[in-house]
């Protein structure tokens, strides 16, 4: 492959995550979407190869991204195994379960049976004997927070898992969690949350807990799943955006007052002389309790663009309060109508 370390790290800016002796860079690659068994394995290829060349080491897989579920895992190994082996230890590869992911009791949630099996499996799957970082994925109220966090420590004690993480879990779970987990001599490095410009719930409260706490924090979709991009802008939306092709982003969420957003949002990024897109992730990464923002990318022209706009100069004070004025007018049209 790919070249020698040769300008992978030249862009550095890596960010501590946490209180952990981890780094991540600040933008990683979530294969949630485009590397299931319908998306072109040679683009899926490309991309991994070139986010990493760029300084990408952190890939964010789970056991149920596909389609089917399994596939991305198997998509990634596949690509381990004949392009990024000699690179694993410059690599932090993620993995996580929660959802569900095979048929009876134990094929989703928290208990100790499901997260340890599936781990095997994605193992298996991904072709690796460890993976850097094991989340759950999502909180089980039907299972003790003890068992699931149990389960996590014993990945860890095992060697299947370096470091553990959490997600979606509320701030005060989320603590709770991370007390188990720190009491077991695993601790919780990283909590993955969605954040982006049309999802700011993060700043109610969630960032301030998780700092002091000394757990990162995994901003995914970035970009809203690609609604924060010039492409929701033009009149019809184009057949091969996520929108016209998964149902994750129904057509209902671009409402007048998005399009709106979308609108004013452009008009500063233009002023910086970049796309909507790349402005979204600075805005994610102007906060340094995010570690990094974890986005998808179904070319490798999206992702040129989104790695560059990472070593931009970040925004200003006056970008900000452009950027918080526009959401103003969202919200407002969110009560009043
Ligand atoms: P984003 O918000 O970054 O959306 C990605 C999509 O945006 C792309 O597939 C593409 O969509 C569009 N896009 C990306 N770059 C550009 C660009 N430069 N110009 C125009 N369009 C662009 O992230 P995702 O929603 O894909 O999520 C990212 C990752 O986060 C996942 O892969 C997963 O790892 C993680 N995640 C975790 C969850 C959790 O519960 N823990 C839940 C969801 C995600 P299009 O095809 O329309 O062009």
């Amino acid at each position: 492959m790919t070249n020698e370390a040769g300008g992978r790290y030249d862009g550095g800016r890596f960010r501590r995550c946490g209180a952990s002796g981890l780094s991540l860079p600040p933008v990683s690659l979530g294969l949630w979407q485009n590397f299931g068994d319908e998306d072109s394995t040679e683009t899926g290829r490309a991309i991994i190869r070139l986010a990493f060349d760029r300084g990408v080491t952190h890939v964010d897989l789970a056991n149920n991204y596909g389609p089917p579920p399994g596939a991305a895992e198997a998509a990634f190994g596949r690509i381990m195994a004949t392009d990024l082996k000699p690179f694993r230890d410059e690599m932090v590869i993620a993995t996580k379960a929660g959802y569900r992911m095979w048929p009876g009791p134990y094929g989703d949630g928290g208990s100790r049976k499901y997260l340890l099996s599936s781990l095997d499996a994605s193992l298996r799957r991904l072709q690796l004997d460890y993976v850097d970082i094991f989340y759950h994925h999502r909180p089980d109220p039907a299972t003790p927070l003890a068992e699931t966090a149990g389960a996590l420590a014993q990945a860890v004690r095992s060697g299947r898992a370096l470091y553990v993480g959490i997600s979606n879990y509320p701030a005060p779970l989320a603590v709770e969690m991370a007390d188990l987990l720190q009491a077991l001599g695993a601790p919780c490095i990283i909590h993955q949350g969605r954040y982006s410009l049309l999802d700011r719930g993060a700043d109610d409260g969630l960032l301030d807990r998780l700092e002091p706490a000394g757990i990162g924090f995994a901003a995914f979709s970035p970009l809203a799943q690609g609604l924060l991009t010039d492409k929701y802008r033009q009149p019809a939306t184009p057949p091969d955006a996520r929108m016209a092709r998964s149902t994750t982003l129904p057509p209902e969420r671009l409402t007048p007052a998005v399009r709106a957003l979308l609108d004013a949002l452009a008009a500063v990024a233009q002023r910086r002389g970049q796309s909507l897109a790349q402005l979204a992730l600075l805005w994610v990464l102007r906060r340094p309790a995010v570690t990094t923002a974890v986005i998808g990318a179904r070319t490798t022209a999206q992702l040129n663009e989104l790695l560059d706009a990472a070593t931009a100069a970040p925004l200003s004070d006056d970008e900000c309060q452009s950027i918080r004025a526009a959401c103003a007018d969202l919200d407002h049209r969110r009560t009043n109508t």
